[in-house]
Formats: structure tokens, C-alpha cells, sequence
């Protein structure tokens, strides 16, 4: 009885033993694995980990695949297999402080028209062949990222020397070849060194944005961050972020330049010129917040209050007998709203002013983008009766041979003819030649810019139908203007009926 019994007893402990040892084992594994994992979420190494046990083999198996699609798909480009922005980020993080070193944003040029020439599938060809080469460069990155489509991002540990930067890009750019087509792509480099202690990846990405943009915006093939960037970037969005508010609170207004009509002397037009005086940065002109409003989709409040401003304005001066027509600038933007002619009209009856006392001024980079498109609205806008004009013409990259083609009225010689006008022959006669095929063509011609009397009798001699500039007259206010119109009528009459 007593033997049976410590048997039992025997067994029991036996098997709680083996219980309490294959827990202990299962708990160690468990440790290790936690632990591995761990460590592959810190350093992205490689999953490796091993069990005795046959019955875990399976559930490692499953981490491992796990570990390859989920790591690869959230933190790796699925194409080129290089880290993507979340990977350099956590790389970059684990890194940290850093206080030495160099990052180097390549940008591939106008790659796009890569896309739109050969198709996507060659595009990804490129790409992949592009990362590769970067992966081989001499001058060895010690970490490689592919930030978005064409940005790719380098990390040296020591800084660079310009002329190695120079190697780089060089190397980067020799021609490629893509299923037998050889294939050349420009980069642009935004460089941020690391020198400054750094200690924080969002401010260094968007510091290496700006040395980029800078590149592209003076068109540099390399460009290297520095401290007056942020302020630039400050002061643009204190414009961004400041333009509704500085609607509501008056900030901005329109300023009017008078044209001189040369048959008559007298000045028949003028120019509506938008301002805006800042209430903390002053005076800020239009060349500068113009192209902002339109990167930000701010454009079309902007358009419609200048819209607004400008027909009441006209309204006004009609009923105390100002008879002259406006004219005002439109955006790329506003060209792209298929209501743009419905919106003008609405407003035209709104403020009861006739079609034909109203100009619109479309620069001519614009109609280049889409012709087709442009044409149609700017026949309908011809249709509710305004007149059209070309703006900047001679500034984009048209030939007067599509000009024919445009349902506009006048063309308006871009003031830059005028820079040389006095000192080159060969700029006269490009003025000259121009107000003639434009003329032959049946446009009416102002020439913008006039700042003398000699270049105004130049262009008179040409046969330029309307100047405009400061040697005429500045930009005033409406009210300034209402007490210059007799005055500008009656001087220049004289002044050019006496001359010729
Ligand atoms: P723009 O349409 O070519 O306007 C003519 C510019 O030349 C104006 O600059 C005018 O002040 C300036 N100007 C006139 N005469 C002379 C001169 O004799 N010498 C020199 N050096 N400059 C002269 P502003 O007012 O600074 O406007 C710059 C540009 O901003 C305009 O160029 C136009 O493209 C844009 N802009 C102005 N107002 C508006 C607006 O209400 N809406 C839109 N979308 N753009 C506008
Ligand atoms: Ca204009
Ligand atoms: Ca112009």
C-alpha cells in the first residue's frame, strides 16, 4: 500500500517537474522572442531567432513572413527596395543626436515628362536602375531612402566637399539606358549639413525641403540650406495665412495706372494694379503674393474681390462721367474655372456696368499652357462682350505665328523689350518688328514700361497704338486718378499734336 502510494506520489512530482520545466522553457522562448523583436522594431536587423521546440516552428514562420511583408511594405519602397520616408525617419531617430554629417536630396529633373513620354512601366525601369547607381556611387552613403517619386535621400556620415557633391551628381546623371534607349535625366541637389546639432528629423527634412526648393527656384543645380531660408519660408506663410484676414480688414486695394492712347493724346484705359498693405510686413507687392494665393488655392477669393472692387469702382466713375475702360489681371487660375465667363457676367449686370467698358488681361505664358482649353474661354468671355488683351507678350515661349489663332484684342509688349531698348539696336528692331506683325495682324499694341520721353517717341514713330509706363503716368489711387484725368488729358494732347 505504502510502496503504491510514493509511487504515485513519485510519478506526480515526476510529471510536475516536466510541466513546471516545459513552462519555464516556453516562458524563456517567449522572453527571446519579445526581446527580438524588440530589437528588429529599434535597428531593423534581420529576424532571426530559433526554437527547439517543433510546435513553435510554425508560429516563426508566421513572424518571419510577418516581419518580411510587414516591415518591408510600411517602412521599404515596394519598388526600388531602398528604406522610404517612414524607414529613414526611425533610422534617423535611432541615430540621434546628431551633430556630424551630411544629408543630400536628389532631386530628378522634370521626371514627369519621363512618365508622359515612355510610360510608367519605363519610368519604373529608371527608377529602379537610378536607385542601384546610387547604392554604387564611390562616395558611399551610409544610408539611402527614396523620399517620393523622384526624391531620393543620402546620409554621409562625414560632410562633403562641394567638388565631391559636384562628383556625385555627376555620376548620378551620366546616360542611362532603358530597354536599348539610352536616356539622360538632370538632378537638382538640396544639401543640409549636419554641423549644427540636430536633434529633431521633421525639422531636418523640412530644412533639406527648403535647400531643394532653392535650388529649383534659382534653378542651381546644388544648394545648400542656410539660417535667412526659414525666414523666407516665415514670411511667406505670415502672407499665405494673413490674405483672408487681410480681405476682411481692408488690407488690400487696387491701385490705377493710366495708358496713354497715342492717335488721340489722350488716356482712354487704365490698369488695375492690386496692393496690400501688410499689417506687419508693409507694403507688399503683388509679384510676391500673387504666386502664393495660386499655390495655395487662394486665387479665386483673391480674383473675385479684385473682380468686385474693380466693376464698383468702375460703376462709381461712370456715374460722375470718368468715361475710360479698365482693365484687369486674371491668374492661370481663374482661366481654369469652366464659370469664369458666367461668374464675369453675373457681376457686369450686378453692377450695371457695359461688357465693353471692361478689359481682361491674360498673360501669355498661361494661354501657352493649354490652347485649346484657353480658347474656349476666351471666346466665351469675347461673347458676353469684354475685351481681351495679351499680357507679358514676347516673355513666354510663343511664336507670333499662333498669335493669329487667339480671339483677343490688343497685345501688350512685356516691359523687359524695354531694358535694352536704348542701348541695343537689335532690341529696337524686336520692338519695332513686333508692334508691326501684331499690328499687320490686326491687334492693337501697347507697349508697357515706358519710363522716357525718347522711348515714347521711338514707339510713336513705330506705330505702337498705346504706351504705358511711369514716364506717362504711375499707378494712383482711384481718387488720385479722378484728380489727374483732366490734367492727363489735356497735357498729352498738346504734348503730342506739338511733337508730330
Ligand atoms: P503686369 O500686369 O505686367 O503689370 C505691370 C507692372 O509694371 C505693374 O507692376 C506696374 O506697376 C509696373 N510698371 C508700370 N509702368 C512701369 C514703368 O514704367 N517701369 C517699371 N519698371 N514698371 C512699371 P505691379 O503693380 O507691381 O504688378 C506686378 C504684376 O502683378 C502685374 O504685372 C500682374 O501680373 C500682377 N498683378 C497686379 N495686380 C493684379 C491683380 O489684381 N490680379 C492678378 N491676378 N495679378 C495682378
Ligand atoms: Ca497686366
Ligand atoms: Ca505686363
Amino acid at each position: 500500500m505504502n510502496y503504491l502510494l510514493i509511487t504515485v506520489l513519485f510519478m506526480i512530482v515526476i510529471m510536475l517537474c516536466t510541466i513546471a520545466c516545459l513552462h519555464w522553457r516556453q516562458h524563456r522562448f517567449i522572453k527571446q522572442l519579445t526581446h527580438s523583436l524588440e530589437l528588429q522594431l529599434l535597428n531593423q536587423d534581420s529576424f532571426n531567432i530559433d526554437s527547439p521546440s517543433k510546435s513553435l516552428k510554425p508560429l516563426i514562420n508566421v513572424l518571419h513572413h510577418l516581419h518580411q511583408s510587414s516591415l518591408f511594405s510600411t517602412e521599404r519602397d515596394k519598388l526600388t527596395g531602398l528604406a522610404n520616408r517612414v524607414g529613414f525617419k526611425r533610422k534617423m531617430l535611432s541615430k540621434m543626436p546628431i551633430s556630424e554629417g551630411m544629408l543630400v536630396l536628389v532631386d530628378i529633373r522634370q521626371f514627369r515628362f519621363v512618365n508622359d513620354l515612355f510610360g510608367f512601366l519605363f519610368g519604373d525601369k529608371l527608377l529602379k536602375a537610378f536607385a542601384k547607381r546610387i547604392d554604387n556611387l564611390n562616395c558611399k552613403a551610409q544610408f539611402i531612402s527614396r523620399m517620393n517619386g523622384n526624391e531620393f535621400l543620402l546620409f554621409f556620415q562625414q560632410p562633403l566637399t562641394i567638388e565631391q557633391l559636384q562628383t556625385i551628381k555627376n555620376d548620378l546623371q551620366s546616360p542611362f539606358e532603358i530597354e536599348q534607349q539610352p536616356i539622360s535625366i538632370k538632378m537638382q541637389l538640396g544639401v543640409l549639413s549636419l554641423n549644427e546639432h540636430h536633434a529633431d528629423v521633421s525639422l531636418m527634412l523640412r530644412r533639406l525641403d527648403l535647400a531643394l526648393k532653392k535650388a529649383k527656384a534659382l534653378k542651381q543645380p546644388i544648394a545648400f540650406y542656410d539660417q535667412d531660408d526659414d525666414k523666407a519660408q516665415y514670411r511667406e506663410l505670415l502672407i499665405i495665412n494673413g490674405l483672408p484676414k487681410g480681405l476682411k480688414q481692408g488690407q488690400l486695394f487696387m491701385v490705377f495706372q493710366p495708358k496713354l492712347d497715342i492717335k488721340s493724346g489722350r488716356c482712354k484705359q487704365v490698369e488695375a494694379l492690386i496692393r496690400w498693405q501688410h499689417e506687419g510686413l508693409g507694403l507688399i507687392s503683388p509679384n510676391e503674393f500673387i504666386p502664393l494665393a495660386e499655390q495655395t488655392g487662394m486665387i479665386d477669393i483673391l480674383s473675385s474681390w479684385v473682380l468686385d472692387n474693380v466693376l464698383a469702382q468702375q460703376a462709381k466713375w461712370r456715374n460722375m462721367g470718368v468715361y475710360v475702360n479698365v482693365a484687369i489681371n486674371l491668374s492661370s487660375t481663374d482661366l481654369d474655372n469652366p464659370n469664369l465667363a458666367a461668374d464675369v457676367a453675373t457681376k457686369l449686370s450686378q453692377y450695371l456696368v457695359p461688357a465693353e467698358t471692361i478689359t481682361i488681361e491674360i498673360t501669355e505664358s498661361v494661354l501657352m499652357k493649354s490652347l485649346e482649353q484657353t480658347i474656349v474661354t476666351l471666346n466665351q468671355l469675347r461673347d458676353i462682350g469684354v475685351k481681351l488683351a495679351i499680357d507679358d507678350f514676347g516673355t513666354g515661349h510663343s511664336s507670333l505665328a499662333y498669335l493669329r489663332h487667339l480671339p483677343v484684342d490688343e497685345v501688350k509688349i512685356d516691359k523687359a523689350f524695354l531694358d535694352e531698348f536704348e542701348t541695343s539696336h537689335a532690341a529696337k528692331q524686336i520692338v519695332k518688328t513686333s508692334i508691326e506683325l501684331a499690328k499687320n495682324l490686326g491687334f492693337e499694341v501697347t507697349v508697357e514700361g515706358v519710363e522716357s520721353k525718347s522711348v515714347l517717341d521711338a514707339l510713336h514713330l513705330f506705330g505702337v497704338d498705346t504706351i504705358q509706363g511711369d514716364y506717362f503716368a504711375k499707378p494712383s489711387t482711384a481718387s488720385e486718378f479722378e484728380h489727374l484725368y483732366p490734367q492727363l488729358n489735356y497735357q498729352q494732347h498738346n504734348h503730342l499734336q506739338h511733337n508730330h
